[in-house]
Order: C-alpha cells, then sequence, then structure tokens
C-alpha cells in the first residue's frame, strides 16, 4: 500500500546500515498478554502467570495518588523525580544524589551499560541470568562474557557461579551484572559470598546487583546491598516498583550507587524517563507497608501451593524465593506451553535461557494457581 513495502530490499538494507552490536539482537520476548490470547483462541478469563506481575492488584494509596494526579498531566513531570527520590532516600539512609530514577529498572540497566560499555569493553553475567543484560550490552557493541551456572556439584544448579564469573573479569571488563535473586531461575546468593565477590573485583569494575524481587525474600543470609553502598563505591544496586509493590504498568524502577555514578547515570537518562502517574504512584506506594506486607506473606503461600501441586504431579523445580518458579516439565516445554495457552493459561517457556523443559510460573492468587496446577495435570 505504502510505497516503501514496495522497494527492492537491497535499496533498503537496514540491517547493514544498523549499529553493528544491534545487527544481532533478537528483541525480548514479553509474556503473552491475555487479551491477545483470548483473542487468538476465541476463549474468556484466561489468566495469566507468565511476567512475575503481583497478582493482588495495586495498592489503594497508589491508585488514589495516581488518580489525584491525572487532571494535571497537561504538565511535565518534575524532571528530577525530586519529591520520590528524596523519599527513596530517606528510606534508604542515603543521600539524594546516590539515587538515579529509572523507567522501570530495565531503564537504570540501560544506562549502566551505555555509561560504561563500548566495542571495547566487555560486561559479565551468567548463564541464565535475566534477559536484559545480554541486550543492552550487546547494544552498545561491548563483548559478553557468559560465565557457565553452577552444575549443582559445586552450588545450586541454574545458579550463578561467582568463582567462574570472577575468572572472566580483564582489563577491560567494566560491568558485572548479577540478578539476586535471578529470574528466571529463583535461586539467590548469601552475604558471604555475595560480599567476597564484590571485594575482589578491580577498581575498573562495576558490579550491578539487580534485586528486583528483594522485598519477597525471607531468607535470614540474603544480603540488602544497599547497606554495602559506602564501602563499595563501584557497586550499583537496582530495584524497582514493578513487582511485589505491584506497579508493573506504571514502570518505575531506580539505582543506588555512588553519587558520581549516579551523576553520570544521570546524563545519558532522559529528562522525563518517570512520568508524572508513575512518580505520585510511586511515592504513596512506599506508605503503604501493609499492602507490601500482604503481598510478601500472600507470594509465600501461593510459592507453597504451586510447590505441593509440582510434587503432586511428581514433577521437580528450581528453589525460588522470588513470585515465580521455574518447573521442570521433564520433556520439551513449548508443547505443554502450547497446551496450557489451550486451557487459558499463559505461563513462559524459558528455551531462551538455555532452560528448554522448564516452564517460569508466577505466582498467581490461589485461585490462578488452583486453575494452573489443574491445566498442568490434565496436560501432562
Ligand atoms: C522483572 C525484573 C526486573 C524489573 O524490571 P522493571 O523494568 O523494573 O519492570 C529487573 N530485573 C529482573 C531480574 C527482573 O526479573
Amino acid at each position: 500500500m505504502h510505497f516503501w513495502i514496495m522497494k527492492s530490499p537491497s535499496e533498503n538494507n537496514f540491517l547493514e546500515l544498523a549499529a553493528p552490536g544491534v545487527r544481532a539482537l533478537q528483541p525480548y520476548q514479553p509474556g503473552k498478554p491475555v487479551e491477545e490470547l483470548e483473542r487468538e483462541f476465541g476463549i474468556r478469563d484466561a489468566i495469566k502467570l507468565a511476567s512475575n506481575e503481583n497478582p493482588f492488584g495495586p495498592s489503594p494509596l497508589a491508585v488514589a495518588a495516581a488518580n489525584a494526579v491525572i487532571p494535571t498531566m497537561t504538565r511535565y513531570p518534575e524532571g528530577s523525580g525530586h519529591r520520590l527520590v528524596a523519599r527513596l532516600a530517606r528510606r534508604h539512609g542515603v543521600v539524594p544524589e546516590c539515587i538515579t530514577l529509572g523507567n522501570g529498572s530495565n531503564d537504570v540497566l540501560d544506562l549502566v551499560a551505555r555509561v560504561f560499555l563500548t566495542p571495547a569493553h566487555e560486561a559479565i553475567y551468567s548463564q541464565h541470568a535475566f534477559a536484559v543484560y545480554p541486550i543492552s550490552v550487546q547494544a552498545t557493541g561491548a563483548r559478553a562474557q557468559v560465565a557457565p551456572a553452577h552444575d549443582g556439584s559445586r552450588g545450586p544448579a541454574y545458579g550463578h557461579d561467582l568463582e567462574a564469573m570472577h575468572d572472566r573479569v580483564g582489563p577491560d571488563t567494566r560491568v558485572v551484572f548479577i540478578a539476586n535473586p535471578n529470574n528466571p531461575t529463583g535461586g539467590w546468593l548469601a552475604t558471604d559470598a555475595l560480599e567476597n565477590f564484590i571485594a575482589a573485583l578491580p577498581a575498573h569494575v562495576m558490579v550491578v546487583v539487580d534485586e528486583a524481587y528483594f522485598e519477597y525474600v525471607g531468607e535470614p543470609a540474603y544480603p540488602d546491598t544497599t547497606q554495602w553502598l559506602d564501602r563499595f563505591p563501584n557497586l550499583i544496586v537496582t530495584r524497582t516498583f514493578s513487582k511485589a509493590y505491584g506497579l508493573a504498568g506504571l514502570r518505575v524502577g531506580y539505582a543506588l550507587s555512588h553519587p558520581d555514578v549516579a551523576g553520570l547515570l544521570n546524563r545519558v537518562r532522559q529528562p522525563f524517563n518517570v512520568n508524572l502517574v508513575a512518580q505520585a504512584a510511586a511515592l504513596a506506594a512506599l506508605d503503604d507497608d501493609a499492602y507490601l506486607a500482604s503481598s510478601v506473606s500472600r507470594n509465600r503461600e501461593g510459592l507453597r501451593q504451586l510447590l505441593d501441586g509440582f510434587s503432586a504431579l511428581d514433577l521437580t523445580w528450581i528453589d525460588s524465593v522470588g513470585n515465580f518458579v521455574a518447573v521442570d516439565t521433564g520433556r520439551s516445554a513449548a508443547e505443554v506451553y502450547a497446551a496450557l495457552l489451550r486451557e487459558g493459561v499463559i505461563v513462559r517457556p524459558i528455551a531462551n535461557y538455555a532452560m528448554p523443559n522448564h516452564l517460569r510460573i508466577t505466582v498467581g492468587s490461589n485461585e490462578e494457581n488452583a486453575r494452573c496446577l489443574a491445566a498442568l495435570g490434565k496436560v501432562l
């Protein structure tokens, strides 16, 4: 219809024009939206346990705060996110200059890559680590050093092998990405191991500890690395409002770091990357301790419910401290995923994480978990 689709490919080889790092990229595959599934299969009441979203709806305080600012949305948000930054700084006991706001924490991860990586540099992350790291790294043209995960002999299978990661540090390394806990595996690193790893890094290597699921973790040996910022100036900790705080659709996350590092991140940050509604809702969400506590405790019950159900189906899983769990279907999970879709249940296949037999299932409400388990029993 339009002239550009009629041009011959040779005249328009956009791939060749793209930055070298972008040419080999595959776009991030999000979980399938409920509306899309219902449209495709002509079904209703589908459930989505595919994107580690909070199943209980947002905090009423956040909703009220969002509604209150909607009439003012003709104005730009505050570019500095002043009030949210001040509130976060108080909560974490740091100066506001340590905080960098992001359009989701993915945005902050991307800022780190853009600030510290070039085609002459390298970044390190683990096999099975969160899919945004490779995307952000490769887009800069930097080389990725992927450390093999534990095979189960020296640490929990599929978990980050910090020794293997340390072995890959060289003069060109600028960034190490660590997800704690990791998605899609759900595994976590304990205080001693992570602290020793960071202490042993040379000063020219930034370490990003991605704590997207921090609020869910109840393990006594799980570290709050924001407490280490004074000691490790090369440490960047990322947090998000997308998971336990239930605001995934608004896109708010942030980094805590040395003020000089935050200053660099702010140089490449787009001025209004966190929108007006998101800033207001996030601020209010921080006041709703009851919502957070209830989300965390209901998640623990829901995880138990899923694991009991997996046991009854003779399935094994990777131990998880998050709001999701990777279950081994014992066969190619692609077919199980497709069969579950026909039952109106959306989960996440993770073959793109080199885990072709696993499905990542988000902990839902009691009812959603029951439906998912029933459907899983049926299709297996
Ligand atoms: C969900 C998730 C994030 C958060 O992404 P947002 O951009 O904040 O929504 C970050 N890291 C990991 C490992 C995640 O699973």
